[in-house]
């Protein structure tokens, strides 16, 4: 059998070509038969290059429907696809290309001069270029291919694509991600999220992460199911689609920014069947915001780069909850079936419901490791191979997992650990809190203690010093951070996670100065 994942995924599409596969904001149109002709010419293209079966090929270039069909056609080649954020400068670049020596480098117009002197002097082959409008050298030479193209046969562990980690603490590291990996989840969600027939997809997430390129086109690919592709999030924009559209797969940031839109009601959403959230918690006030105003309930799920989708709410309801909707808010949901979760000590011994610990998995969905970091391997896995995650969380009584943090945010104050969801939950709670984030600072005495930025509500104006005194009022002492400071926003990357590194460093420099 092949593990092809392009021929796979391949099988998905509806029978007739013709009909419409992806329509973009900017007015395109693409049928089945235009992706599977577009990646075939630029397969064959690949293959005139003669490049090693696992060649990687790094692309830094902005949203488009030409990516995806790029995706698809390494993909068919057998080469490993390398997407790199558009928003990355030189120095990240040269450390990407110097670490996975990427045999094709694709990168925009713009930025031809400085990526191509990286690439060449790293030993790079080629380098072409792919802008938003369909132009660049990269569909030109394409042009002159056939539009037929057989996909090579693949054994389920060859490399489909090396995802670089976000990088937030020390390196990032690429996640080796399989034809069995990125298929056997593809296939989980196709059946736990209940993907039907007519289901059509807004696509406003970038494809350079897990989550637009795997979880959400995997997913629309799988079930033959047509797309709105945004280039951009536009909340305005995809609350215009929202009439045509059953399922939107979003960052918490979405959530947020749709429901500040007056126009946001149950008439708009009318049509819409799923709404899915995840890359980074969602605040349960927002979770019963969009239930109030939309009488959807959002299903929040949980993965990352290194294992694609590992937990999910429940799409149905749930026979072990007497057959009731159970998505819980502030809950990323089940391990998905096939994967195995457990949560650990500190020495590793494996703890009951109810205890945080390190999130450990095993399953058909997790990577094979680091690309050429071994000792990353031995340190990252367990000797019965598990890979632990970094994340804290527990497991309740009912089976449903909570995230707590990355390990990395833990804050051990006075030799205690505070765990900065705690905080950030009660003062998310306190009146006029509309966010807030917790970070460690270096302490002389207690060795770490909290550092708070918040958030405030608009029209209310936040004194910090009120704000630690009554935290005081609800957690024990050693749990309440001894600064905080209020702030207009919060730093976040492209996939809407608060960027606790730069919190860390602003906080170090705001020193023992503020409150
Ligand atoms: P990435 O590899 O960039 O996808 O980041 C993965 C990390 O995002 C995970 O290890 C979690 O820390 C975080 N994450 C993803 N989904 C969620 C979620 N639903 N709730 C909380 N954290 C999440």
């Amino acid at each position: 059998m092949n593990h092809n994942l392009y021929a796979c995924l391949r099988q998905g599409f509806p029978a007739d070509l013709q009909q419409t596969a992806i329509e973009t904001d900017q007015g395109l149109s693409y049928s089945w038969s235009d992706l599977e002709r577009g990646s075939a010419m630029l397969a064959n293209w690949l293959e005139s290059l003669s490049l090693p079966p696992a060649s990687r090929i790094a692309v830094q270039v902005e949203k488009s429907v030409e990516v995806l069909m790029l995706y698809l056609a390494c993909l068919r080649r057998g080469h490993v696809f390398l997407p790199l954020n558009p928003a990355y400068q030189q120095s990240e670049i040269s450390y990407f290309v110097a670490n996975a020596e990427p045999a094709l480098v694709v990168c925009t117009p713009a930025n031809f001069g400085w990526v191509s002197k990286i690439a060449f002097q790293a030993g790079t082959r080629y380098v072409v270029t792919l802008d938003e409008q369909r132009g660049g050298s990269l569909l030109e030479r394409a042009a002159h291919h056939s539009d037929v193209h057989t996909p090579v046969v693949s054994k389920p562990d060859d490399l489909a694509a090396i995802i670089y980690t976000s990088g937030t603490t020390g390196r990032s590291k690429g996640a080796m991600l399989s034809h069995a990996n990125l298929l056997s989840n593809a296939q989980v969600l196709k059946d736990y999220w209940g993907w039907q027939s007519g289901d059509v997809l807004i696509q406003a997430l970038p494809v350079f992460h897990v989550h637009g390129l795997f979880v959400a086109i995997h997913g629309a690919l799988l079930n033959g199911s047509q797309m709105l592709w945004h280039s951009r999030f536009d909340a305005q924009r995809v609350l215009a689609d929202m009439p045509r559209a059953t399922v939107l797969m979003g960052v918490p940031t979405f959530y947020t920014r749709l429901l500040a839109l007056p126009g946001l009601n149950t008439q708009v959403c009318a049509h819409m069947r799923l709404f899915i959230s995840g890359s980074a918690p969602m605040l349960v006030d927002t979770f019963e915001s969009w239930q109030k105003r939309t009488g959807h309930t959002v299903l929040e799920r949980y993965g990352m780069s290194e294992t694609v989708m590992l937990t999910s709410n429940p799409f149905n309801s749930d026979a072990r909850f007497g057959g009731a909707s159970q998505r819980l808010g502030g809950s990323v949901g089940f391990p998905l079936p096939g994967v195995q979760l457990r949560i650990a000590g500190d020495n590793g011994e494996l703890l009951g419901s109810g205890k945080v610990g390190s999130i450990q998995v095993k399953g058909p969905n997790v990577f094979g490791g680091y690309w050429r970091m071994p000792e990353k391997n031995a340190q990252e896995f367990t000797a019965d191979g598990y890979f632990i995650t970094g994340d804290m969380g527990m497991v309740d009584a009912q089976g449903y997992v909570r995230i707590v943090g990355r390990s990395k945010d833990l804050i051990i104050s006075g030799g205690l650990n505070v765990y900065p969801a705690e905080i950030e939950d009660a003062l998310n709670n306190l009146p006029g809190v509309a966010e807030s984030a917790v970070v460690g600072v270096p302490h002389a005495d207690f060795g770490e203690t909290g550092f708070a930025f918040v958030l405030a509500r608009p029209g209310f104006e936040l004194e910090p010093a009120q704000l630690l005194a009554a935290l005081k009022s609800k957690l024990a002492n050693f749990k309440v951070p001894k600064q905080c400071q209020v702030v207009n926003e919060l730093p976040r990357n492209a996939m809407g996670k608060v960027q606790k590194n730069l919190l860390r460093e602003i906080a170090g420099k705001l020193g023992s100065g503020s409150n």
